[in-house]
């Protein structure tokens, strides 16, 4: 009866054991990994009633409610600020006022609006804390240096502030340095004030951003900061030479400096758009006497509405044209996802949508498809490991490591 009795719990424990292995899911990678997008623009009444983050706005590609259900953890939203030609303090105290209200926004965000679903985040640490309370991390960048003006405190003002990126320079030259937008460089590369600004980030723990740079400042970046910098938003020169663009040798550069790029997710970065697919939308435009798309920007509520049944034409006409001239779309942002790992190396790629400043494409037009963007890496092959790198691993390194060497640089003073 003991034999029996044993041989049956045995039998009991056993078949327990088979079917809580055949039931065990293989590891959610999508879920696990910390996801981290280092590039979302934010508009001037940011955080308010008419332009809420919290709710699944249709006006915005990246809000709350869109990273919960895409399951994006962490953002950094940018201050963006753009400049001309004048490069006056007064210029500059206008556009740094700008600045600060963008950063009140995010303040306004997970401080007073949502303190329940986000969280600033200023170090990796935090980040990773947050995630774990099932809140989303909001970290702060500035995309351009222009508004710190002739005042090299103002570094540190915006750090205190929360900010842990700057992208040195937008498309126009600034006062730091040259910008890849103009043909004519205005340093040739970066100037002796930027190099004291370079200087102040690399002390204080804020990482250089080299998105929107001339090929010329990049180097002579390179060779200055201390600190390894980044790429927020952009993509590979070699798949499509646009200014934007990082070549071979810059991501070789930039994997020895021990820093990581943020591929784009914006479509004329990735691709340039066939010129037969260019005549096809315009004739179809004609076709329908639809205004082009700047035109109808500026028109009235009301001028709109009367179009929407044209609109809503051309939107299903346009599916068919997309079938003989596919968009440049999530396999294209992955090509330079797989290009940029090839040449520096999984520990130095990582993701950067720009979205609501130009960002988005079909297949991953906003946070809440996110995960397409995992499911194609594990259809290409790359490990649980190199996911995990490739949505926030990397960029939390960079961090770690520029935080180190400003402590280093504090201790030594
Ligand atoms: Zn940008």
């Amino acid at each position: 009866m003991k034999t029996f009795l044993g041989i049956l719990i045995f039998s009991i424990v056993c078949m327990a054991f088979t079917f809580s292995c055949k039931t065990q899911q293989p590891v959610d990678i999508h879920q696990t990994a910390i996801t981290l997008d280092t590039h979302v623009d934010i508009g001037a009444n940011y955080a308010t009633e008419e332009m809420d983050p919290g709710i699944d706005n249709p006006r915005l590609r990246c809000d709350l409610t869109k990273m919960e259900n895409g399951g994006v953890d962490g953002v950094f939203l940018a201050a963006y600020v753009g400049n001309r030609d004048d490069l006056s303090v007064e210029a500059s105290q206008k556009a740094h006022e700008t600045v600060m209200n963008k950063i009140e926004a995010m303040h306004r965000l997970t401080e007073q609006m949502y303190p329940d679903r986000s969280e600033l985040a200023v170090s990796p640490d935090d980040i990773e804390r947050i995630v774990k309370t099932g809140k989303r991390a909001i970290m702060i960048g500035i995309e351009n240096g222009f508004p710190i003006g002739d005042n090299l405190s103002r570094v540190e003002e915006y750090y205190n502030l929360g900010v842990r990126y700057i992208t040195l320079v937008h498309s126009q030259h600034n006062q730091i340095c040259d910008s890849s937008g103009p043909d004519e460089p205005l340093h040739d590369g970066i100037s002796d004030f930027g190099k004291q600004v370079v200087a102040e980030m690399n002390r204080l723990g804020i990482m250089c951003d080299v998105s929107h740079i001339a090929e010329k400042s990049f180097w002579d970046l390179i060779e200055i900061s201390k600190a390894p910098i980044l790429a927020t938003h952009s993509g590979c020169a070699e798949l499509n030479p646009h200014n934007r663009n990082l070549n071979d040798d810059q991501l070789r550069a930039l994997a020895e400096n021990g820093g990581v790029i943020q591929i784009v997710a914006l479509g004329s970065f990735l691709k340039a758009e066939i010129p037969e697919r260019r005549e096809a939308v315009a004739a179809l435009r004609k076709e329908l006497e639809l205004p082009g798309r700047r035109e109808m920007f500026q028109m009235s509520e009301e001028e709109r509405d009367a179009l929407a049944p044209k609109q809503e034409e051309f939107v299903k006409r346009m599916e068919e044209l997309d079938k003989t001239y596919p968009p440049t779309g999530l396999t294209d942002m992955v090509d330079h996802i797989d290009h940029a790992v090839k040449i520096a190396g999984i520990n130095h790629v990582g993701i950067g949508t720009d979205f609501d400043g130009g960002g988005g494409i079909p297949g991953f037009n906003n946070h809440a498809e996110a995960k397409n963007m995992t499911d194609e890496l594990i259809k290409r092959g790359y490990s649980a490991e190199d996911i995990y790198k490739i949505w926030g691993g990397n960029l939390l390194r960079v961090w770690r490591d520029v935080a180190k060497v400003a402590a280093e640089i504090q201790n030594q003073n």
